[in-house]
Order: C-alpha cells, then structure tokens, then sequence
C-alpha cells in the first residue's frame, strides 16, 4: 500500500482535518540515511509533521521545517511541497537512547527541550514567509502544535507517530492534523477532544493495518467527514549532477583547479537523500572552463 494523505472538512466547515499514512516515505529516509531508532523517530516525526503543514499549501509551493533543539541528534531538516513530496535529515542520525518512562522511544531527550522549530514557506512571492517558535515539548506532535496556534494563529491538534522495529526499520509511520475554523462549537470541539484523548498511537494503528479514512473516523465520527481529496505522498529528491555542477563553478577557478591538482577529482553528497555524484578531473577541468567563461 502506497503513502496518502486525505483532506477534509467535518462538521459542515467548523473542522478542517487530514490524516497521513507516511509508512514507506519514512522508511525510504531511514534507509538512505541508516538512521537509528531515536534519530528515525525524530526524523520520522519531523517529515510526518512537514507532510501535514505541507498539505495546507499548493502545488507548487513548498516549506522547510527546521528543527534545532538541544538534545544529541542536533538539527533536523525537512522539506516538503504542496505535492506530497518530502526530502529531510537529521544532523546526527546515530542516535538510540533507553526507552522514556513510558517505554516508548526517548524522542524528547534526543531532540532536546531548548531550541526553535522554525517553518520557512516559498509561496512564490518575492518575500519568503517565516515562523519561529521555541521548543515547548521536543517531542515533536506539540510543538508543531504551539507552532500552528502561534505562529499561524490557528488552533490545531496535531499528532506524529513513528513505529521503529527492533532491527531500527520502519514499521509504521503517520499522523493527522485537526483545525479549528472560526465557529465551531463547544460542542464539537468537546466531541473531538475526547476522540483525541482516546485514540490509539496512529503508527499502532496503521501497523494494524488501519488506514487514513480510518483514523479520521476514529477522531471526528464517520458521519462527520466529507473526504475532499486524496494525494500520493512519497520521499522525493531534486538534486542533480547538473546542480551539484553549478554549485562547483560557483567555487570558482581558484579552488576547481585546487580540487583537481591536489584531489584529482571531487566528490559531491547531498544532505537530503545521501546520493552520491562523482567528478572526475576531466568533469572538473570543463567546470573550470566553464568558470573562466563567466
Ligand atoms: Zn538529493
């Protein structure tokens, strides 16, 4: 079963809400960067998290969540776009820690509580728009939270949830994200906080083989939610040789002719998917030209 993510509206307009299955796009993360179980679920989280903000934006736009908290997997960085794409990593990815008194995965102390969680949104305007909130949890679902009533000005609900196997690989990932709209009543908003108190962990679910429809049933009552529209999620990349390339002549002559006098050759890895790009000093001698050119 491939990622999705459904969006709809419930209650006749008072609640927007979305729910995500991120199962695979989290394990392809995991594989690329070999992370370990707490460095996977912080990852995890952090993606699930910018899949649902990015759910809010359209095609084209895109978003980058930025999590710089003080625990020891160190900052975390994730993309996503307002077509399910998501690209992310984590600044150390080899992190486990003993299980939290609560015998989950210790995601608090490997984010850390001191920090920002920082969302930048390119919506094709001139001026990129930015929010900063500090750190209020570090376990990731309440500061995206305390991020959206912020900074955003809109009361959500927002739950992360990551599955990691004993052998570190992913065994479920997903989450929802409720939003209040200006005149919902007491009254719905009781029923639905009650749901929230009561649902199982989303990745728990989703391991048990429940689905997106599913988990919003759950939250709002089946006869509440009117599905608007279903999108492919999945862990994309956009970089290229090709951009890597510019990146080098940009360097410029002085530092190429460096690289293929000292190194005899270069080696280009990019932070969000690990891929590798090799040049060789016959590539970096045509960089150069194409520098002088400039
Ligand atoms: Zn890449």
């Amino acid at each position: 079963m491939s990622d999705y993510l459904l969006k709809s509206v419930c209650y006749e307009g008072q609640i927007r809400a979305y729910a995500l299955c991120a199962t695979e796009t989290v394990s392809e993360a995991q594989k690329r960067h070999d992370t370990w179980s707490a460095s996977s679920a912080a990852l995890g989280r952090t993606m699930v998290g910018a899949l649902l903000l990015g759910a809010t934006l359209k095609g084209d736009d895109k978003m980058t969540v930025k999590v710089d908290g003080d625990g020891p997997v160190g900052h975390i960085v994730v993309d996503s776009n307002g077509r399910g794409e998501v690209k992310g990593y984590i600044a150390n990815p080899s992190v486990s820690l003993p299980p939290n008194a609560a015998g989950k995965i210790d995601v608090r102390g490997a984010v850390g509580t001191q920090g920002t969680l920082t969302v930048t949104k390119d919506l094709g305007l001139k001026e990129a728009f930015s929010g900063q909130v500090p750190l209020v949890s570090g376990e990731l679902g309440e500061d995206f939270t305390y991020y959206m009533a912020n900074s955003e000005q809109v009361p959500s609900a927002i739950g992360l949830s990551v599955l990691v196997d004993t052998d570190d690989s992913i065994k479920a990932a997903g989450g929802f994200m409720i939003q209040v709209m200006p005149g919902a009543t007491d009254e719905t908003l009781l029923a639905i906080e009650k749901n929230i108190a009561e649902i199982p962990l989303v990745s728990k679910l989703m391991d048990a083989g429940e689905q997106p429809e599913e988990i919003l049933d759950r939250l709002l009552g089946k006869e509440n939610v009117k599905v608007l529209e279903k999108m492919p999620v999945s862990f994309k990349c956009d970089c290229s040789k090709e951009r890597f390339s510019t990146a080098i002549i940009a360097l410029g002559e002085h530092e190429i002719t460096e690289m293929i006098e000292e190194d005899h050759g270069a080696e280009a890895s990019c932070h969000f998917c690990g891929n590798h790009y090799h040049y060789s000093e016959t590539d970096l001698i045509e960089l150069r030209a194409e520098a002088l050119a400039k």
